[in-house]
């Protein structure tokens, strides 16, 4: 199984899961995030991924998430 954003096999991506547990744990953080966003700005998912991979200070394992899921829903 690989990772479907980084493409890494082998034991870090556990069985029946898409992502390595780098990129798992970054969609974790976004979609927990996601609430305190939808709450404060109204805005919804697509919005939402569209300002964090735009935003700077973004760290790049979350826009790779991010664009990920822009992407594939
Ligand atoms: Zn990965």
């Amino acid at each position: 199984m690989k990772c479907k954003i980084c493409g890494k096999m082998g034991e870090e991506v556990e069985e029946g899961k898409e992502m390595c547990n780098r990129h798992a744990e970054a969609e974790r953080r976004l979609r927990e995030h996601f609430k305190v966003w939808a709450e404060r700005t109204g805005l919804g998912w697509q919005g939402y991924l569209e300002a964090i991979v735009k935003n700077e200070r973004t760290g790049t394992l979350v826009k790779e998430t991010a664009t990920y899921l822009l992407q594939n829903g």
